[in-house]
């Protein structure tokens, strides 16, 4: 079994959407603003990859540019404006220490509780305050609470691959151009691997795969199977559970 963080995420919200999505492979329906959230994902990328040589504004909308269609009608138009206006205000607060960035779209792999956990790191900037790990997040809303605990694994990624402890770990939500920060350093790294371990541990023992709801519930796509939604769920297609059964 390999896992990422997202899988680990999903499973620690919801053992039955876990169980939906990665053992039955039953697809997730698209999110409508999903197509934005790519197109500025790939647009960071490929900006922060350049921006030693060229990290000015123009350059980023450029990149931008590039990865967007022109826009067909007035929504089109909306999202093209949401996601010019997130880059400038994310170049405005970022735009001098984005020359700094190191380990760009570094990928990872580190063992725990036996298990091969993988991921790929968005970026680390260097700072006054010291090295931070920045990992980008593109949904449309702010979660109302923050757990750091992929930035505390993404931090033991870091160190696997550059042997750098980040002192700083942060999500920064573009749309919204909120910046989040946690401390790092050792601490911030083994209470990562405490809580990862346990969460591996967890689900190697599990048999129940019940579902948890919460405020998660609103992008599931499972809900027609799901027993906290429906007095009288569907059941889950049978090519779909023959799909999870041992070889
Ligand atoms: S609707 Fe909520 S509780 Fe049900 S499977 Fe989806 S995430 Fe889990």
């Amino acid at each position: 079994m390999k896992l990422t963080f997202t899988k680990l995420d999903t499973y620690k919200a919801c053992p039955l959407r876990f169980r939906l999505k990665y053992q039955a492979k039953l697809r997730e329906a698209p999110l409508r603003s999903r197509n934005l959230s790519l197109i500025l994902h790939r647009t960071l990328q490929a900006f922060l990859f350049h921006a030693r040589r060229d990290p000015s504004l123009n350059a980023l909308l450029r990149t931008y540019e590039t990865y967007c269609q022109q826009p067909q009608d007035i929504k089109q138009q909306q999202r093209y404006q949401e996601g010019r206006h997130a880059l400038e205000v994310f170049h405005r607060e970022q735009g001098d220490r984005l020359a700094t960035a190191v380990a760009l779209e570094q990928a990872f792999s580190v063992y725990l509780a036996g298990i091969e956990i993988a991921g790929r790191l968005d970026c680390a900037l260097e700072t006054e305050a010291g090295l931070e790990l920045m990992d980008f997040k593109f949904t449309s809303q702010v979660p109302p609470s923050l757990d750091p605990l992929q930035l505390q694994l993404y931090s033991l990624g870091l160190k696997e691959v550059t042997g750098s402890t980040s002192d700083i770990l942060t999500y920064y939500y573009l749309r919204q151009g909120k910046r989040v920060s946690f401390p790092g350093g050792e601490a911030a790294i083994q209470e990562g691997k405490d809580r990862v371990n346990g969460l591996v541990r967890r689900l190697q023992d599990e048999q129940e795969f019940a579902p948890s709801s919460g405020p998660w519930c609103g992008t599931c796509s499972y809900r027609r199977y799901c027993p906290t939604q429906r007095q009288h769920p569907d059941p889950i297609p049978p090519m779909l559970v023959q799909a999870r059964l041992p070889l």
